[in-house]
């Protein structure tokens, strides 16, 4: 199943999220059902993008600043648990198809 978790659960409003960080055009929460358990947060742009390869060249500034929220949460999880996993998943390992950043630790 094609899905979007972001636009159809997160963004609609249908399935409250605990937000860590927000800017104008992104939104960093915590995993609804996190894969790890020492910290597992998902950084997103409000607006619709496809994934990491697939987006329109006025789209940049906000994947830009998708990857410095990114960024940010990775130092808040580096100093809470020693180290951060930062992940993003395209083509047939993409469940969700619209770009998200997993960031999170053990
Ligand atoms: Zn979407």
């Amino acid at each position: 199943m094609v899905g979007d978790f972001y636009c159809d659960e997160v963004f609609s409003g249908r399935t409250p999220v605990e937000v860590v960080h927000e800017t104008a055009d992104v939104l960093a929460f915590k995993h609804t059902r996190p894969h790890w358990a020492g910290a597992h947060v998902v950084v997103v742009p409000r607006r619709h993008i496809p994934s990491f390869i697939e987006f329109a060249e006025q789209d940049a500034t906000i994947v830009a600043e998708v990857l410095a929220v990114a960024r940010l949460v990775a130092a808040l999880v580096t100093a809470e648990r020693g180290g951060a996993h930062i992940v993003t998943n395209v083509g047939a390992y993409q469940e969700s198809k619209h770009l998200h950043i997993h960031v999170g630790a053990e």
